[in-house]
């Protein structure tokens, strides 16, 4: 038995997506001929109440495409010092769209509206940049998984709105928060300009993502994502195996939350770990107490069991539950982690 839990990216399409898949209608979608591929897209915009979206390769052209969409070379948008859109997007942001970074100091991943409206520069101080957008990311990754208090994220809408910022949501785990926080996408439609979501993580698609947003954004997203190269042809064949991830994969999230929090119990009874981070979804972030087990002692004992996770850097590892952690391997797992602890 195989137990793979360095990301919830690593799934690979259930018997239910593959058919779904198999028996897609698709068109030449760079011709807008893909019905699947339209109706997704309208299957996203409403979900979240907003006017239109557009799918994506990935959820890193997702996000670079609206950071195009709000922002003009030289000016500066506001993000966590966490953020995917600044650690691992390729210096995208920079190379796309000839935007700066102001990073936060927020706390697993998450600023507060009073840390946000102090990092905008005075817009009339033409010797620095000019802030236009914000980005938020919710569930937070490189935080743990943590999800956002709406009410934050109001009062940073506010903030946005007081000085004419952009607000973008990177959603690429939304979907985990809305099922934890048992919240309505249709609030965050309101709240948000844009946001991104992933099929391929916790919905278990092979590939895509989309961008939601009103009509006029798409429409200029649609050419921005050819000009990145994210045209695609008989693209609903992918489409079709992110409807059946909406219908099928969102609810079932739950169960990934869960035996998040059953694994974080068992690590905080084992001696040999310093520290485990709130769990909130499905990640797990946590620290070994080196002087009596080295990582990367950890990391060989757990691959003599034929169980992957992965180091985040700076002593920390993480576990990421998702759609094919099985409750078998659920059960042999917590086994292995109390024998080696
Ligand atoms: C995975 C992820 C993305 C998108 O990554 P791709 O690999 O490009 O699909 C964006 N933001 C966050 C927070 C992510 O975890």
């Amino acid at each position: 038995m195989e137990i793979n839990l360095i990301s919830d990216t690593v799934t690979r399409p259930t018997p239910g997506m593959l058919e779904a898949m198999m028996t897609a209608k698709v068109g030449d979608d760079v011709f807008k001929n893909d019905p699947s591929v339209n109706a997704l897209e309208a299957k996203v915009a409403d979900f979240f109440g907003m006017e239109a979206a557009l799918f994506f390769p990935s959820g890193s052209m997702a996000n670079q495409t609206a950071i195009k969409l709000h922002t003009q070379p030289g000016e500066q948008l506001i993000c966590d010092k966490y953020a995917h859109v600044y650690n691992y997007e390729g210096g995208g942001v920079s190379f796309n769209s000839g935007v700066s970074c102001k990073l936060v100091d927020g706390n697993r991943g998450m600023m507060t509206a009073t840390q946000v409206e102090q990092s905008i520069n005075p817009p009339d101080f033409y010797h620095s940049p000019l802030t236009s957008l914000v980005c938020i990311e919710n569930t937070t990754n490189k935080g743990g998984g943590a999800c956002w208090d709406f009410e934050e994220l109001k009062k940073i809408r506010a903030v946005c709105d007081k000085n004419h910022l952009k607000y973008h949501l990177d959603g690429a785990r939304l979907w985990n928060a809305l099922v934890a926080k048992k919240e309505d996408p249709k609030a965050y439609g309101k709240l948000f300009d844009s946001i991104s979501v992933c099929f391929s993580k916790g919905l278990g698609c092979p590939v895509g993502s989309a961008l939601v947003g009103d009509k006029k954004m798409m429409d200029s997203a649609l050419r921005i994502r050819k000009v990145l190269g994210g045209g695609m042809r008989q693209s609903g064949f992918l489409a079709s195996a992110a409807i059946y991830a909406m219908d099928n994969h969102i609810d079932r999230l739950a169960e990934d939350h869960r035996r998040a929090a059953e694994i974080g119990e068992v690590l905080n009874t084992l001696d040999i770990i310093q520290k485990v981070e709130p769990i909130e979804t499905n990640i797990i972030i946590f620290e070994l107490d080196e002087s009596k087990m080295l990582a990367s002692d950890f990391l060989n004992k757990l691959e003599e069991n034929s169980i992957s996770i992965i180091g985040m850097g700076q002593g920390k590892l993480r576990i990421v539950t998702h759609l094919d952690y099985t409750q078998e391997m659920h059960v042999y797992f917590l086994k292995v982690l109390q024998s080696i602890g």
